[in-house]
């Protein structure tokens, strides 16, 4: 049987890179997607086939419609098939509603959710071929509960979740499966702006009293990936030490 493949993109670093090692330790051949870390996502690329499974590196920008469509092509070209999509791709910058421009507005827009569109749009032919697939979008806590300083990632990613509730409605009939994750607070880059106060207070929003690891997300990535998520569609999985129960 032809090995299953995934892409996952935003692969470099953070919840993405963790995300792609564990697919691979489930079995899957992995593309590697990034668009400004090249030598992160060739680590990405050696830490996958270490554990004997096949991987590329593929640069391509989300919000690049064509770049997506040529980045899909060459995982097939390479590796054959496509199973599983993960839009993990995302970009968060702290902005005030004042200071946001429509141009920060819709550059965030298009990376954090017509990113998911674009890549979804270009796999799910690749995953008719097949009989079927998974597609497994990254959202966020803040799509539940909003935030003082980022109203284009909270717009997007509450997008994310009309979006996966939608897809997995309309391509039920082809056995494609759509589902997210909903992260709270995890120890990436994303998380590095934060002073001690910031910290601190963090950790009071967080039952658990910790923030997450990637290795934690890309667990429920890979349930939703598995054969024992095979009734799953349409819905949320929060990933997030209880921070959306206070
Ligand atoms: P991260 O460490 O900052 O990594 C972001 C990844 O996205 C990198 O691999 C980056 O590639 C890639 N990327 C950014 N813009 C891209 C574009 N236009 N095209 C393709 N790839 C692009 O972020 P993270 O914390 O792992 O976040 C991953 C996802 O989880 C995001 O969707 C984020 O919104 C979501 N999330 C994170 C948290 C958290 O607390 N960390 C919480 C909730 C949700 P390069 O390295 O090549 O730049």
């Amino acid at each position: 049987m032809a090995a299953r493949v995934a892409l996952v993109t935003g692969a470099s670093r953070g919840i993405g890179a963790a995300t792609a090692r564990r697919l691979a330790e489930d079995g899957f051949d992995v593309a590697v997607n990034y668009v400004s870390s090249p030598e992160k996502a060739d680590e990405t690329v050696r830490a996958i086939e270490g554990l004997g499974r096949r991987a590329i590196p593929l640069r391509a920008d989300v919000s690049q419609f064509a770049e997506v469509q040529h980045m899909v092509s060459e995982v097939v070209a390479h590796l054959g098939r496509l199973d599983v999509l993960v839009n993990n791709a995302g970009v968060y910058e702290r902005a005030v509603f004042d200071r946001t421009t429509p141009e920060q507005w819709d550059r965030r827009i298009a990376v954090n959710l017509s990113g998911a569109f674009y890549c979804a749009k270009a796999a799910v032919p690749e995953m008719r071929k097949t009989g079927g697939g998974r597609i497994i979008n990254i959202t966020s806590q803040l799509a539940f509960r909003g935030t003082t300083h980022g109203a284009d990632y909270v717009a997007a990613k509450a997008g994310i979740v009309g979006l996966t509730k939608a897809l997995a409605l309309e391509l039920a009939k082809d056995r494609i499966l759509v589902n997210a994750v909903a992260p709270g607070s995890i120890e990436t880059d994303i998380l590095a702006g934060d002073s001690p106060e910031d910290r601190e207070r963090r950790l009071k929003t967080i039952p658990l009293g910790r923030v997450g690891l990637p290795e934690e997300i890309a667990a429920a990535v890979a349930f939703l990936a598995s054969p024992d998520a095979a009734y799953i569609t349409g819905q949320v999985l929060h990933v997030n030490g209880g921070s959306l129960l206070v």
